[in-house]
């Protein structure tokens, strides 16, 4: 079957590999679609240890199931599914506890186990849930990324959300916006250094959109809310600036939920944060309801997972992979079809 490979560091081809059949408890399925996730650029970018090549990448994913293990009764070939992005263990503490994603032996597609950057590829059958008609595969495939928002937005439930401010464009900030705007009614400000990204923010229904080259981002939250601050803000970056300025920009005792991973180590003021009684929420992934949660969203059409994402054939992954690392103009989020 044909695949985007990554065979050793700063490499990427389209090449042959042999599939392999599901084991019992596994589907095998063909794939419509898979998202190439930011998390997956900055590994190429960076060299990452947390995704050695050689590897099949890909884990945002929908598809066909091809063949079905010996003990999947639950799930018939011909049936169209979305994945979960990562297979949980099920019997930990920590599954027990309902966090499957935060599962110590969690495997994650295209990382611990091939990704969907393929034409098959085996899947647990409790991984599924199934892909409605009316959802496009390069919508289903981003139920994924969605999910990840809709997760922002249960980590930080319990603080108010009226004015939000989101840091950063890309396709998970957009998300957030999303999930925000659905669920909780927000007015969200998003703030991005490229104005093609905040173009896209604001037809998704952004109230105000902040270029921190033009402007400061905490002294617009702050004219924006009487002097006060946003209530809560989303950093979908990840450096230290972004995450500072997510702070900076809230109001006291507001949160704010920090979901990028640009930048590990920082300098962070802490007085900052207990002076004010700010919050700070990590949050990461999702488990398997929100990916439902999301993708009805989409079935409903209260979220837009299709007017800003690019559509590249398998053969053409190679591209696709070097243009959202370029991530020029509209080059947001690509959608590889196998
Ligand atoms: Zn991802
Ligand atoms: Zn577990």
């Amino acid at each position: 079957m044909r695949t985007l490979h990554y065979p050793a560091f700063e490499q990427m081809e389209i090449r042959d590999v042999d599939d392999v059949a599901p084991q019992a408890d596994e589907v095998k399925i063909k794939v419509a679609a898979c998202g190439i996730c930011g998390s997956e650029l900055e590994s190429y970018k960076n060299k990452s240890p947390r995704r050695p090549p050689p590897l099949v990448m890909g884990h945002e994913f929908c598809g066909t199931i091809a063949e079905t293990g010996a003990n999947v009764s639950d799930w018939q070939v011909g049936a169209k599914i979305v994945s979960n992005s990562l297979v949980p263990c099920g019997s930990c503490v920590r599954c027990d506890r309902g966090d499957t994603h935060l599962c110590e032996s969690r495997q994650i597609f295209g990382m611990h186990r091939p990704g969907a950057f393929a034409e098959f590829l085996n899947v647990p059958a409790r991984c599924l849930i199934p892909w409605p008609e009316n959802v496009s595969a390069e919508a289903a495939s981003l139920a994924e990324p969605m999910a990840n928002g809709v997760h922002v937005v249960h980590v930080s439930r319990h603080l108010n959300a009226d004015t939000v401010l989101v840091m950063g464009a890309g396709p998970i900030g957009l998300f957030c916006q999303q999930a925000m705007q659905v669920l909780r009614g927000s007015k969200v400000y998003v703030a991005d250094l490229s104005n093609e990204r905040l173009e896209v923010a604001k037809k998704l229904g952004a109230v105000r959109v902040i270029n921190p080259r033009d402007e400061d981002v905490v002294a617009v939250m702050k004219e924006a809310t009487g002097g006060e601050g946003a209530d809560l803000s989303v950093d979908a970056v990840g450096s230290g600036i972004t995450k500072r300025t997510a702070v900076d920009a809230i109001r006291p005792g507001g949160g704010s939920v920090w979901i990028g991973l640009h930048e590990d180590e920082m300098t962070f003021n802490s007085y900052g944060l207990t002076l004010p009684e700010k919050q700070v929420f990590g949050s990461y992934a999702a488990t398997i309801d929100e990916l439902q949660h999301a993708l009805n969203l989409m079935s409903e059409g209260k979220v837009d997972a299709e007017s800003w994402v690019q559509r590249f054939s398998l053969e053409d992954g190679v591209e696709a992979f070097q243009r959202m690392l370029a991530a020029k103009g509209n080059d947001i989020k690509a959608v590889v079809c196998p």
